[in-house]
């Protein structure tokens, strides 16, 4: 049992406390609230599997909030950062295929250690990913990010992506890295088989996830939501991110990406697509009708110049909303709390200083992510009953200038992380990794863009 105490809690749930407490017994939270925690000798407080070993936390100085909930991601690209740095999608994504073609089990294995660690240093306790690049003959990707996100000890709800439609079809990506469509299917099948835990306090679990409407053929994506749904998994996908891509859509299919998705039966509540930049007024009212969720991704829209999601209206017309980094490689932030704070200064930029306050962007990072996983009776709050997923936050030294906790860790430079607790272990302590070697894991991610990208192959942005 770990009882945190004398810190301010944010729960996300409607209550927040000056001072207060958390105890956690095995994965859960078992008794949350203002003021200390009850004496242990009153037994009656306590429930009957506490008898173990007891470790008390001194809070003091510290924010515990819901751990971040990351919503879009690609571990892989941590190999490719830093490189295409002028390009609009379609400019940035050719340049980049070539690349990625590259891709083998040690690169992606390394890579997403790196990025998880990063995740995991950023506050993050749970984290999607979407890999859809599978070159010829490369080994069981999926296994290896999959074996990464053990080791550092996220939550991990990774998608099987895919690719059907190459150049030769009318898709952006060269033939030599997309399957053919009945081959992605079983793998995607397969993955759900050896992988998908769907039980309570999971730390594993499949999505279908074929590219996007630019790179896989209307079967792929008819397939792949009628496989999903009788496995009984989730569906993801990315949407309306450029005008590129509208326009793409409107002369392969006749009309917007929205309207596309709804016609191949994709709009839904198991449903949550990355961008959707480019809404119109009913796109946003079928999404928050149907329960469809989206994964607004502030840094990678801005570093690709997209544009900026309506957040704002989403949210305001009830449509799940969380937040993702997207992949290193057109967001080479990729830290949870820095797109909570990308978020709020774009939908004011946008649309006025009242357009989102601190606490919206905290409940974007943390119970909007969880929204679109379908796990907010899990995580994404700080209640009785919920899972022990908590970051704990050091708002003390410099940040003590700033009265409201929340305030400071939204507004301001991100706060250090005092303690990461996913399911009740604590895997970041005194701001430093615990489950894996964080200096190693660097190194590593390292290697594979060394690996991935000589230097003097780097693709150079377009003039
Ligand atoms: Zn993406």
């Amino acid at each position: 049992m770990i009882v945190i105490e004398n810190c301010a809690i944010a729960t996300v749930a409607g209550a927040e406390y000056a001072s207060g407490h958390i105890v956690i017994d095995g994965a859960r939270i078992t008794r949350i609230g203002p003021g200390p925690a009850p004496e242990l000798d009153g037994a009656e407080h306590w429930p009957a599997r506490s008898a173990g070993s007891l470790e008390r936390v001194d809070g003091t100085g510290c924010l515990a909030t819901p751990g971040l909930v990351n919503s879009h991601h690609h571990l892989y690209q941590w190999a490719t950062q830093g490189i295409v740095p002028q390009a609009t999608l379609f400019e940035w994504l050719t340049a980049l295929y070539p690349v990625w073609a590259g891709l083998d089990a040690e690169i992606v294995r390394d890579a997403a250690g790196a990025a998880l660690g990063w995740l995991a240093l950023s506050g993050c306790t749970t984290t999607t990913d979407h890999h859809y690049v599978f070159p010829k003959n490369s080994s069981d990707l999926l296994a290896a990010e999959i074996d990464a996100a053990r080791e550092v000890g996220l939550r991990f709800h990774p998608c099987r992506g895919s690719m059907d439609r190459g150049e030769s079809h009318g898709g952006l990506p060269p033939d030599e890295i997309v399957e053919a469509t009945e081959a992605a299917l079983l793998a995607t099948e397969d993955a759900i088989g050896r992988h998908h835990d769907p039980s309570p306090e999971s730390m594993l679990r499949i999505a279908v996830a074929p590219c996007s409407p630019f790179t896989v053929t209307e079967t792929l994506m008819t397939e792949s939501a009628a496989l999903a749904r009788r496995a009984g998994v989730r569906l993801h996908t990315h949407l309306a991110e450029t005008v590129e891509e509208e326009q793409h859509c409107r002369e392969q299919f006749g009309c917007t990406p929205v309207e596309y998705m709804e016609r191949l039966g994709w709009l839904g509540a198991d449903v949550w697509f990355a961008h959707c930049v480019h809404l119109r007024d009913a796109d946003i009212q079928r999404f928050a009708e149907t329960g469809t969720g989206v994964a607004h991704c502030p840094s990678s829209n801005a570093r690709l110049g997209a544009g900026i999601a309506r957040v704002a209206d989403l949210v305001g017309a009830g449509a799940p909303v969380g937040l993702g980094v997207d992949g290193a490689a057109s967001a080479e932030l990729t830290t949870l709390d820095g797109e909570m704070r990308q978020a709020l200064f774009f939908q004011r930029a946008a649309s006025g200083p009242r357009a989102l306050t601190a606490r919206q962007a905290l409940e974007l990072g943390t119970l909007g992510g969880a929204r679109c996983l379908g796990r907010a009776d899990e995580i994404g709050t700080l209640e009785t009953g919920k899972l022990a997923d908590i970051a704990l936050w050091r708002v003390d030294g410099f940040h003590a200038a700033v009265a409201d906790p929340v305030t400071a860790l939204v507004f301001g430079r991100t706060p250090p992380l005092a303690r990461l607790y996913v399911n009740g272990r604590a895997i970041v302590s005194g701001g430093e990794l615990r489950t894996a070697d964080q200096e190693a894991l660097a190194r590593a991610g390292a290697a594979a863009h060394r690996k991935l990208v000589p230097a003097a192959e780097a693709p150079h942005s377009p003039p």
